[in-house]
């Protein structure tokens, strides 16, 4: 029987027993079991990696909890600015959005940038009139709307602080370290054995308007190869584009025979860590290993295979 598997996570950070009620802890595992069921019925019904994560991550994207799609932080400017990008193992193809507003699911538009443009990446504006282009609806900003992120963004919109999804101390800055981050993901390893990826968040609430993270850059937050693996970060944007993180365990793999476990150690909790970069990944490889690996107190996180795993998770 060939091996199926989807891996999804929901942002990375200090995420303790202490600071979820029972209530909340129980609203995140059931937004995490639909967005894994959703993925990995397709995968059951032969669909392919790609549909899987997409429609994984698309789940996400629509429960408010998460900072992707309906659940988006506010920008310095009371916007929702996205980013989110999708990576195809068999190929290499691919399509990312940056700093995309009024969008209801970003990794659908990705998916329509890749096979319909002859573009990988689009931003702003060209990637709305390009969303218009393929028909559809612009969601009103008061879709977005959702009161416990306005009050985060009320409490520093004056200030040049920015601070990431979740927070347990409110205030981030360059002095003051952050301990939480938001974004979506998802990868998987279909029956036909290709890989796919993909990655959809809101950034950071207070961000500096046209701000632009790790979440869309192939290679960095997300990465397929059917040689190697699929790869979907969540963490301190800035750390992780600096340390190219998807395509570093990759390499790892293609070049130095690590394993996928090995590779994802090595990246999450030795080289971030040196930085000080705080997050993690996701990751699967076409024999069907998986490693859900982080650096911090926890991961919103679940992974599913036809191996009898079924399981979600948030803290260490
Ligand atoms: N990596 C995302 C960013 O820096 C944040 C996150 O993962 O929560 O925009």
């Amino acid at each position: 029987m060939s091996k199926i598997s989807l891996a999804i996570h929901g942002g990375a950070g200090t995420i303790l027993p202490s600071m979820l009620t029972p209530e909340l802890e129980l609203s995140y595992k059931q937004g995490l079991q639909e967005a894994l069921n959703t993925g990995y019925n397709i995968l059951e019904n032969k669909g392919s990696a790609l549909d899987a994560v997409i429609a994984a991550v698309a789940s996400l994207e629509d429960c408010e909890l998460f900072n992707a799609g309906k659940g988006s932080v506010f920008t310095n400017q009371g916007k929702h600015e996205m980013d989110a990008s999708l990576m195809n193992g068999i190929d290499l193809s691919g399509g990312a959005v940056a700093g995309v507003t009024n969008i209801k699911n970003p990794i659908q538009l990705c998916r329509d940038i890749m096979l319909q443009s002859n573009h990988v990446m689009l931003a702003g504006e060209g990637a709305k009139e390009f969303a218009l282009r393929c028909g559809y609806e612009l969601q009103p900003d008061a879709y977005f709307f959702n009161q416990y992120r306005y009050d985060q963004w009320q409490e520093i919109k004056d200030s040049a602080f920015y601070q990431l999804d979740h927070k347990e101390d409110k205030l981030h800055s360059k002095e003051k370290d952050d301990r939480k981050f938001g974004t979506v993901g998802a990868v998987a390893l279909d029956a036909n054995g290709n890989l796919a990826a993909a990655t959809s968040t809101g950034g950071m609430t207070n961000k500096r308007f046209g701000r632009i993270g790790d979440s869309p850059v192939l290679g960095i937050g997300t990465y397929a190869n059917n040689k190697t693996c699929a790869i979907s970060c969540t963490g301190h944007g800035e750390f992780f584009l600096r340390a190219v993180v998807a395509y570093d365990v990759s390499c790892l793999m293609e070049y130095k025979g690590l394993s996928l476990q090995d590779a994802c150690h090595v990246v999450v909790k030795d080289k971030l860590v040196k930085m000080g970069g705080e997050g993690g990944l996701i990751a699967v490889d076409t024999l069907g290993n998986y490693s859900l690996c982080f650096n911090s107190e926890g991961m919103y996180r679940g992974i599913r295979t036809n191996s009898g795993m079924n399981e979600v998770a948030i803290y260490e």
